[in-house]
């Protein structure tokens, strides 16, 4: 996989605003924040997209997202959360690094904005099991 900037905040050669660390997982500021809080969650492992990241990192990641959530609101002063995670450029994904946004939002509006068009599901059977058959052990 190709170096990525967050690649580089690992391995200490730019700066960020650390949050939390542990042996599998650092979190800090996003740099171009939505919304004040605006805190990033990645693995040290150096998968470009969550399908791709070990059980052992996604784990560790799930372990310590709870917690880092409550931090950032309780820190923000913020109403609510979204927590985002891009995969792929077309899915708006910039650094090929798994990253998490937590996403404050705030009573000022600011934090995501989400463009959500729901439809009717289709063919639901035969495709809950299209994907139940293709999950991993
Ligand atoms: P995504 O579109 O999901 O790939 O989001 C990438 C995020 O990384 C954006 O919100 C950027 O503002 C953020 N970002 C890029 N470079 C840095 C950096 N050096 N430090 C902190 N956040 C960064």
């Amino acid at each position: 996989m190709a170096d990525t900037i967050f690649g580089k905040i690992l391995r200490g050669e730019i700066p960020a605003h650390k949050v939390y660390e542990d042996d599998k997982v650092l979190a800090f500021l996003d740099i171009n924040p939505v919304a004040r809080g605006h805190t990033l969650v990645i693995p040290k492992e150096a998968a470009e997209t969550l399908d791709a990241l070990s059980d052992d990192s996604a784990a560790a990641i799930g372990r310590v997202l709870p917690r880092l959530a409550r931090a950032v609101v309780a820190a923000s002063g913020a109403t609510a959360y979204n927590v985002l995670q891009n995969n792929g450029a077309g899915a708006h994904q910039a650094v090929p690094h798994v990253h998490f946004h937590i996403i404050p939002k705030h009573e000022d509006g600011t934090g995501l904005g989400i463009g959500w068009r729901p439809s009717k599901l289709e063919d639901g059977a035969a495709l809950a099991k299209a994907i139940a058959t293709r999950v991993g052990p």
